[in-house]
């Protein structure tokens, strides 16, 4: 892809995001004040794993790699890791955002749980929310795991880190399974 080309599909893809914002009623102002970061889609994914209902789990190939590294270490030390959400596309996280507010949520009380639209990690296929046999998924009961422990001992070694911890400067909920692989 030329400079020309990426430039162009960058400019699309934040007309996109500022009319998923429009749409949502979400001020810059929030952005700016929860320091949210653009999350942009990456030029490549793979598939990382198939989940249960047949779901494809995709992760850039960086990601995949250090993902298959760590869970590898995990089994080893008996700790069953699985992927439960990977990549997210910008026009998903729109239809979590619309599906929460016809639940009567309010666009607030979605915003503590979903980023919005364009400023989801799972935006840049680097993300992994991790769930255990051990604890339902996605529950803060996920810190209480054995899955937990092993991640906060290990998980740095294969470049991925904790988001969202307890009080964190985004204005998320404490997070214990979303992880992100940030290349050292
Ligand atoms: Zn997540």
């Amino acid at each position: 892809m030329d400079a020309g080309v990426s430039s162009a599909a960058a400019a699309s893809y934040h007309e996109r995001v500022r009319a998923a914002l429009r749409e949502f009623g979400i001020p810059e102002e929030l952005i700016t004040r929860r320091h949210l970061v653009l999350c942009e889609e990456p030029a490549e994914l793979v598939l990382a794993q198939v989940g249960a209902g047949g779901r494809d789990y995709l992760l850039t190939p960086p990601t995949k790699a250090a993902w298959d590294a760590m869970r590898t270490a995990a089994a080893l030390d008996g700790i069953p890791l699985a992927i439960v959400s990977a990549f997210r596309s910008l026009d998903r996280q729109c239809e979590i955002v619309r599906d929460k507010l016809a639940q009567g949520q309010s666009i607030d009380q979605v915003l503590t749980a979903s980023a919005p639209p364009g400023y989801s990690e799972h935006h840049s296929g680097c993300a992994i929310d991790i769930g255990s046999s051990e604890a339902a998924a996605l529950e803060e009961i996920f810190e209480t795991t054995p899955s937990y422990r092993w991640l906060i001992r290990h998980a740095g070694r294969f470049g991925f880190s904790l988001s969202f911890p307890r009080g964190n400067q985004y204005g998320y909920i404490h997070e214990p399974w979303h992880w992100c692989y940030r290349a050292g």
